[in-house]
């Protein structure tokens, strides 16, 4: 593994990583006394209520049906009645359905069960039936509808299943947790995968602070169905599914990018979890950190929990000063502590006042050009920044391709003068999306 490089160029390399044998815990989250369900909480289109206020519905009970390619069905979270369905603005500004859900207090809470499924039992077509009713979502921040990516990664003939193992964001600690606590359930989620696909071939990635636990979950239980590992030393923002191939390719995994499809770890330990006992998706696992925090770590958060609640139950201290929903890297500001825990959210940021990650005054641009050299898509920041500080958006995407941008926010970490970049290109490409719906055209969350 030393010696090794990623090769992509840019990207930077952030503070070592120490794994704790706490990072393996999960702590489950109570239910909150209200959750607030999104019908649309993930890069696709809403879906469509199937219950009316006043319903009593069960944990794991559809709420919702998809009704486009890119929807996936909502279900209950919690057992409970409906309270209200109303238009709310989502994160961007536009206006989404959202079902209002009052958990009974005293119920067991026990969910509904399907049938549990063995993927040496059960047809391609079969299993990827119950990922799109498990109503799965690509769980390392991309988002997308697991059915539909599947359904795409088949027809385009992928033959690889590239497990990515890295984490999105510094700060979180999923991937420890997943490998050591959900082994199982990621073999087994990969066994689905390579079922549905129709191959035997998959590999895992991860960064070398976490090649200990993936090197004892292949040797335990991933050689019997193939799965190989490549440990990579650790470079921001390697996880990026583009970047990760290509560090992949030329580190000498045997490997066609263009046969390949990268799942998130998060993911296929989703898959597995689920459809081997056969529930639905109602829940998410993130990490909640920051020094805002007493009890940062990992949580399964019912889906709908106001971030407030999540916060408190995390211990959160009374000079948290900002929240970050993500991580501190790309994440953005939380609007406001009522927004709920969706299938998008990946990671919690609580950041105490007075604390080094605040946020310092932007200067002038000193054209020093770091920004350029970081940039792990060769982009031009520097110049992209001078044209959103003058307004001028159509530039910025038809001269300077800020749709190739992946947020990663390697450009303001390194920015000398402080100057917001990654905000400012969030900011016009949500301007910019907002034109689109005006205009009629269907755009991702
Ligand atoms: S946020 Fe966008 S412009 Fe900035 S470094 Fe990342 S990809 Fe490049
Ligand atoms: S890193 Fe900051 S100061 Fe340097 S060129 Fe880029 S925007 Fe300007």
């Amino acid at each position: 593994m030393f010696g090794l490089r990623p090769a992509f160029p840019g990207g930077v390399r952030l503070p070592a990583v120490e794994r704790h044998d706490s990072d393996a815990l999960i702590r489950q989250m109570a239910f909150a006394s209200l959750l607030r369900l999104p019908l649309r909480q993930h890069a696709g289109a809403a879906s469509v209520a199937v219950v009316q206020p006043g319903d009593e519905v069960m944990r794991g009970q559809l709420l919702a049906r998809a009704e486009a390619d890119t929807a996936v069905p909502l279900h209950a979270p919690a057992t409970g009645r409906v309270v209200r369905i109303s238009a709310q603005p989502d994160g961007d500004g536009a206006a989404v359905g959202v079902i209002e859900l009052a958990p009974a207090a005293g119920d067991t809470q026990e969910e509904i069960t399907g049938r549990p499924l063995d993927p040496a039992r059960c047809s391609p077509d079969e299993l990827l039936r119950a990922i799109g009713d498990a109503g799965l979502v690509g769980l390392g921040g991309e988002a997308g509808s697991t059915h539909e990516r599947l359904v795409r990664a088949r027809a385009g003939g992928a033959r690889v299943v590239v497990i990515n193992g890295i984490e999105g964001e510094p700060g979180q600690a999923r991937v420890p947790a997943l490998l050591l606590r959900h082994g199982p359930d990621v073999i087994q989620g990969l066994r689905m995968v390579l079922r549905v696909l129709q191959t035997e071939r998959s590999l895992l990635a991860v960064e070398s602070h976490d090649g200990e636990a993936a090197g004892k979950l292949v040797q335990t239980v991933g050689a019997d169905c193939g799965l190989t590992l490549r440990v990579l030393p650790p470079r921001y923002p390697q996880g990026a599914a583009g970047l990760l191939l290509r560090s992949l390719a030329s580190n000498g995994a045997d490997l066609n990018r263009a046969e390949a499809v990268v799942f998130s770890l998060a993911t296929i330990a989703e898959i597995g979890r689920l459809l081997s006992r056969g529930w639905v998706m109602t829940d998410q696992l993130l990490t909640l950190s920051g020094d805002g925090l007493d009890k940062p770590g990992n949580y399964r958060v019912p889906l709908g929990t106001p971030i407030a609640f999540a916060l408190a139950e995390a211990g959160a201290r009374g000079d948290v000063e900002r929240v970050l929903l993500g991580g501190p890297m790309r994440g953005k500001a939380v609007a406001g502590l009522e927004r709920p825990i969706v299938k998008a959210t990946t990671g919690l940021v609580a950041v105490a006042a007075g604390s080094a990650a605040g946020v310092p005054e932007p200067m002038a641009c000193i054209r020093c050009g770091d920004c350029v050299t970081a940039c792990p898509v060769q982009l031009h920041p520097a110049e992209l920044g001078l044209l959103a500080r003058r307004g001028e958006n159509e530039a910025m995407f038809t001269d300077w391709y800020l749709d190739r941008c992946i947020e990663c926010g390697c450009c303001s970490y390194v920015c000398p003068s402080h100057i917001p970049l990654v905000q400012m290109f969030r900011a016009a490409r949500l301007q910019q999306r907002r034109l689109q719906r005006l205009a009629g055209e269907e755009v991702p969350a």
